[in-house]
């Protein structure tokens, strides 16, 4: 499961991930503080050695245990929905490759974010770029959950396929927060962007069909 993780970051790294910025700018991503995060991070370094050359195609890849690096046009989107100001307090469902995170933490805010499978949550562990942000705190646990004793969260990311919106999930937003999850069944979901207004009442839009990986419940200890 171990492989050896690529630690150069060259000019040709550099220029791709410019290629990259042009092509989300042109898929709509208008958000330059979210476009800065993407070009400072190398995400190949979050992918096999064996995709490094397509790691800044805007695709999603396979990672360890049948999951899934997201595509950077759905991380820009779902961070650009956010409406991130600095020192929010963010919390992730769905850590992964923790690409996603880097590049929240990338812009400022304090980042706490949970994975439900062992093998992924001991992966990340091994990987050394993400010492970079001591305002990343990993959790291995059940999102469903949350973390009701660092709640409540300004805003909250969901990077899995929910099958309904965690109701406590809901509890731990922030009146005034926002909560980015895509709702749906296996296979296609529909982007949902909740806010939470100073009364506590929820709103509800609808921003678009994406495709994710599924929100389970519980803990995998494999
Ligand atoms: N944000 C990630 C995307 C990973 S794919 C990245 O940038 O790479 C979605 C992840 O959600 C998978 O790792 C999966 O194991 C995890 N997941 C699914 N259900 C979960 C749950 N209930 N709690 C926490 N993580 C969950």
């Amino acid at each position: 499961m171990l492989h050896t993780l690529p630690k150069d970051d060259n000019y040709i790294h550099k220029g791709l991930r410019k290629q990259l910025i042009d092509v989300l700018r042109q898929k709509g991503i208008k958000d330059e503080r979210v476009l800065a995060a993407i070009e400072a991070i190398p995400r190949h370094f979050f992918l096999d050695p064996a995709f490094e050359r397509q790691a800044y195609e805007d695709r999603a890849f396979p990672i360890v245990a049948d999951q899934t690096i997201s595509q950077p046009y759905t991380v820009a989107f779902q961070t650009q929905m956010l409406e991130l100001k600095k020192y929010d307090k963010v919390l992730e469902i769905g850590t992964g490759s923790a690409y996603q995170a880097c590049v929240l933490a990338e812009m400022g805010i304090s980042l706490l974010t949970i994975e439900r499978q062992k093998a992924l949550y001991d992966y990340v562990g091994q990987f050394f770029f993400i010492s970079r942000y001591p305002n990343i705190k990993r959790f291995y646990g059940d999102g469903f959950e949350g973390l009701p004793s660092y709640a409540p969260f300004d805003k909250i990311i969901i990077t899995c396929g929910a099958p309904f919106i965690p109701p406590k999930l809901l509890t731990q937003l922030k009146p005034g927060g926002i909560m980015v999850v895509p709702v749906g069944d296996d296979g296609q979901q529909k982007m949902t962007r909740i806010s939470k207004d100073k009364a506590g009442h929820i709103h509800e839009e609808d921003m678009g069909e994406f495709s994710f990986v599924p929100m389970l419940q519980g803990k995998n200890s494999k």
